[in-house]
């Protein structure tokens, strides 16, 4: 054809004319409604509510208003025979309600590829007139992503007929141009499409010869699928994010909103398959609307309706600790077991922001061999190279991984983008099959009946892969048949090249969510300690934790209102904990002693020899058992040095009595204990270490360097860091006072104030007898726009790589730009310590609730602070308090403490003065001989009385080791993560003898039976 350009906007214009002419004849239906400004209605309310009549243009919200409708009218005698529905936009999200259960959602907005808003409600197919209509809706006034306007209006309440030819021609022609605009220009079948569309359209006749038209479609759209065509494994699924631009309450609506439409389609198409991830939102629905819970039910038992991924939300999976990773594995499979009767052995996380290289072990030792994602097709560097491939984590193990080819989990259907999909596809040359998610998505919504139309239009069609609507754990299936040989293998971290600056916004939430693991740890220590299982009472708290670890509140991309929520909720659940704790204790204390007692825990599991700073307001001798231990009283604090056992307690015995004291000399301290001496400069910074020892200067340059960065990345302000914040001059702060708070022989500290840009930090730099640890506490009053601060050192140490702790390991980190691998890691996560080390010596950087990191030749630098404005106005202002360590070693990180001295500083030891003590004056649970295994987790099993206790080998080697347990045990089993015994181990002499490859988890059962 000549002029294929003026055809094809000929073609686009008929195609809206056609659309036109879908739904038409619109007859005014009337309006009511109720309203508040703030939170949802409940149904059985609604009639506390007066009805207020309201017309189409009229405002009936202001942004996050809640409102009901009703509108109500009859059938006109002319539309009899016709098919009749109601089209309503009231320009926010909205659901029809039958019977007082969500019927169908309404949904604004759709800017889609595809334009499938949906508004229709199909009343009667064929209308016999007259017929009243009244309709209840349920409405909320922000669009799918939150808020898109102040004011909402009604938009339009309608009745309509719709022309199902009209429809079927309108969704043929949609299909055959989409195809047109993805095949190749030299392809004939390229050429005839344009023809005949062209053809149809002289044949439309203002829609008069419908038939005409579709004799031509039916024709182009009967050719089938080349027999190499690859097989597009589809399901409808609609992405809800739990939070984000919007609170959970309206997360809680979407779900009504997204699952009734799906139940809707499912009656309506046979061959349809929906699926939706999250027990969390599951649990949503069972509380919120249990009929709807029920239906959903139904169609789970009819393989319909799949329950997908394995974990309680979809969660980052950088932040949270490797036990949070086990749990959202334990609650999410054990819900859809215990609700749905699934084993789900897939994990689905196609939106998160990068995937530890621990998972693979975690999924595994949780039966979960699959893993479904495609974030990492938005690396901003380089190109991720599989599709279809196996994931070997840190340990080894490995997991069939799909990434989906589509490059999206809001897929179109749209022929053009599946014609893009199937030549994307990495793994063509060994597999015909790859995974497509259709539907809208991150909002909720789901597939409308468009995505449907277009699916069902290519399951053999030519041009396109062959569309089989299926639910993905056959899809699943189908790949595990591949030859595990053939396929590409990729080792370790799943590194996402974008949004790494969410290692770090949002501090404060990062913060709880580091404070609520370390209290679970210490809580589910003492309970077993303590013979009292609290599993049922911890069990609400797991799963507000493993709630806020979804995959946009604790990576700090959230509207501020998530945060509110989210930060409520953990303090309650803090405070909650410590009164667990207080009486957990207090169950435990039985003999009166008539003296001063300290009781100290350690729920560590080594041994711990630590400097103890307790406050009291008269000296006292201290006694560890029999043995007067040496102390001293200094400005209201008594000082000593403790060893303390691990897994255990002790009881201190405090007796008033004659004390070394000390008058403080604030005029003179010098930062000096016998190991290490420290030298300040006048922008509060660290300008030597010397190492007394080996009388040589540690430092290259400067530590605890604070420095303010520019952050202004291109896009996505709480999400990214740009690189090119390093070419930019960074701010630095000034000394406004320094003074000494502590010095004796057990701790010196001297404290200083400094501004920096328009925040202020108040730091206490401390260092403690026998120990090199340089600990620097911090608050800082966070007034800035746009802004980072980093602080770091530089020590005298020349490695290839650094070295980050993540969950259950180690990995290395590159300390050059090498490749564009290296170069697009400017910035890292590590948990608690970042390491460089030779042969010999190593400079360890700690933290207590911080994640990013940067790391460039020997300089290792945490990210403390950042301040995006994007969406969430006021992210991050105000106070926060943090602190982290400089750790200079001896040895390589393999022969040092660093591990140790970092749990140490995150989970400090529990001290509580009490004149009742415990019956046994000290205990110590469980240990073991090898310091490289660490017991990480004591806790009752999810059922029974059982003690399950989970070890991992922490630096990367094999180990053997010797575990010694309490009498109390009769039996041990190694199992699962999901708690289900493997093998028998053989209990000799009260100690269990175990082999750890590198980076093992273990979990060992102890049963008394
Ligand atoms: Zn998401």
């Amino acid at each position: 054809m000549l002029n294929e350009k003026i055809y094809k906007e000929r073609i686009q214009h008929w195609i809206k004319r056609v659309g036109d002419v879908v739904y038409s004849q619109p007859i005014k239906l009337n309006a009511e409604y109720i309203y508040d400004a703030r939170n949802p209605i409940p149904y059985p309310e609604i009639n506390k509510h007066k009805w207020q009549p309201i017309k189409v243009g009229e405002k009936w919200a202001d942004v996050w208003g809640c409102g009901w409708f009703k509108f109500t009218g009859k059938v006109p005698s002319i539309m009899k025979g016709a098919f009749v529905g109601a089209w309503l936009d009231v320009q926010g999200e909205a659901c029809l309600f039958k019977d007082g259960i969500p019927h169908q959602g309404l949904t604004n907005k759709i800017d889609w590829n595809l334009q499938a808003g949906k508004y229709f409600v199909p009343l009667f197919p064929i209308s016999q007139g007259n017929e009243k209509i009244d309709l209840l809706i349920e409405t909320g006034a922000n669009g799918l992503f939150g808020e898109d306007k102040k004011e909402y209006k009604l938009e339009r309440a309608d009745l309509v007929v719709f022309d199902q030819q009209a429809y079927e021609l309108w969704m043929d022609i949609r299909t055959l141009f989409s195809l047109w605009e993805g095949l190749p220009d030299n392809k004939p079948r390229k050429k005839k499409i344009l023809y005949g569309l062209n053809q149809a359209c002289n044949l439309w006749n203002d829609g008069r010869d419908k038939d005409a038209c579709l004799a031509i479609t039916k024709v182009l759209l009967s050719l089938p699928a080349q027999a190499s065509a690859l097989t597009a494994w589809s399901i409808g699924h609609a992405h809800i994010d739990v939070a984000w631009l919007w609170p959970i309450r309206e997360t809680r609506r979407k779900c009504a909103r997204t699952f009734s439409t799906a139940l809707r389609l499912l009656e309506e198409y046979p061959e349809y398959v929906f699926g939706a991830s999250q027990a969390q939102l599951y649990q949503f629905v069972k509380e919120d609307y249990p009929q709807l819970y029920s239906e959903i039910k139904e169609q789970v038992k009819h393989d319909k309706w799949e329950c997908q991924g394995a974990t309680w939300v979809e969660m980052d999976t950088n932040i949270p600790s490797g036990e949070s990773l086990i749990r959202q594995c334990i609650y999410g499979r054990r819900f859809f077991k215990e609700e749905f009767d699934k084993e789900i052995d897939f994990l689905w996380l196609p939106d998160c922001f990068g995937y530890t290289g621990s998972f693979p072990q975690i999924l595994k030792k949780s039966k979960i061999d699959t893993f479904i994602s495609q974030k990492l097709s938005w690396n901003d560097t380089n190109h991720f190279p599989h599709h279809t491939y196996l994931w070997q984590g840190i340990d080894g193990s490995e997991v069939l991984c799909h990434f989906l080819p589509t490059n999206d989990y809001n897929f179109s259907n749209l022929p053009s983008s599946f014609i893009e999909s199937e030549e994307r596809y990495a793994q063509a040359d060994i597999s015909d099959d790859f995974l497509n998610l259709y539907g809208i998505g991150d909002g909720g919504g789901g597939p409308s009946k468009e995505h449907i139309e277009l699916g069902l239009r290519q399951e053999n069609l030519e041009g396109v892969p062959k569309v089989k609507f299926s639910p993905a754990r056959d899809f699943i299936t189908k790949i595990k048949e591949i030859d595990k040989e053939k396929l590409p293998v990729w080792e370790g971290e799943l590194y996402f090249e974008l949004h790494r600056g969410t290692y770090t916004t949002q501090s404060l939430m990062k913060k709880y969510n580091r404070q609520l693991e370390l209290k679970m740890q210490f809580i589910e220590f003492l309970s077993v300690l303590t013979n009292r299982n609290t599993n049922d009472y911890l069990r609400a708290i797991w799963k507000d934790i493993l709630l806020n670890q979804f995959h946009d509140i604790i990576p700090g991309s959230s509207i501020g209102w998530v945060y509110d929520d989210a930060h409520a909720m953990s303090e309650k659940n803090l405070n909650k904990l410590d009164l667990l704790q207080h009486n957990l204790i207090s169950g435990m204390l039985t003999s009166d002693e008539s003296t001063n007692n300290l009781i100290v825990f350690n729920s560590l599991s080594h041994t711990r020899k630590e400097v103890i700073e307790f406050a009291c307001d008269k000296p006292y001798q201290v006694y560890d058992h029999d043995d007067l231990l040496p102390c001293l009283y200094q400005n209201g604090h008594l000082y000593f040095e403790l060893t303390m056992p691990p897994l255990g307690y002790k009881t201190i015995k405090l007796i008033p009595g004659k004390v070394d004291s000390a008058p403080l000399y604030t005029s003179n301290c010098n930062l000096e204990n016998g190991l290490i001496k420290l030298k300040l400069d006048e922008l509060g910074a660290i300008t030597s270490i010397w190492d007394l020892t080996r009388d040589k200067e540690m430092l290259e340059s400067p530590a605890n360097s604070l420095k303010l960065w520019e952050d202004l990345p291109n896009n996505w302000g709480a999400w990214d860091i740009n690189h090119f914040y390093r070419e930019t001059k960074p701010q630095l702060p000034t000394l406004l006072e320094r003074k000494v708070v502590v010095n004796n022989r057990y701790k010196k500290a001297i404290y200083q104030r400094l501004s920096i840009g328009n925040s202020e930090i108040k730091q206490t730099i401390s260092i403690y007898r026998d120990s090199t640890l340089i600990k620097v506490e911090n608050t800082v009053d966070w007034n800035e726009k746009h802004k980072m601060l980093r602080v770091g050192a530089c020590p005298q140490i020349k490695a290839k790589n650094a070295t980050a702790e993540i969950q259950f390991g180690l990995v290395e980190r590159p300390t050059h730009k090498n490749t564009s691998w290296d170069y697009a890691k400017f910035e890292v996560l590590a948990h608690t310590f970042i390491d460089v080390s030779d042969n010999n010596q190593g400079f360890a950087i700690l933290n207590d609730c911080k994640y990013g990191h940067s790391v460039q030749d020997n300089s290792l630098e945490i990210n403390l602070l950042r301040s995006p404005a994007d969406v969430h106005k006021e992210a991050d202002l105000g106070t926060h308090s943090f602190t982290y360590a400089y750790y200079p070693h001896t040895n390589n990180l393999e022969n040092s403490n660093v591990i140790q001295q970092a749990h140490a500083l995150n989970q400090k030891l529990v001290l509580l003065e009490s004149d009742i003590t415990p019956q046994a004056s000290q205990i110590s649970l469980f240990s073991c001989d090898n310091q490289a295994i660490i017991i990480q987790t004591v806790k009752y099993a999810e059922s029974g009385d059982d003690v399950i206790l989970r070890c991992y080998e922490s630096i990367g080697s094999a180990q053997l080791t010797t575990l010694s347990l309490p009498d109390t045990y009769q039996a041990a089993f190694e199992c699962n993560m999901l708690e289900e015994n493997e093998a028998e181990l053989v209990i000799d002499n009260y100690k269990l003898k175990l082999e750890f490859k590198p980076f093992e988890i273990k979990t060992i059962k102890l049963s008394k039976k």
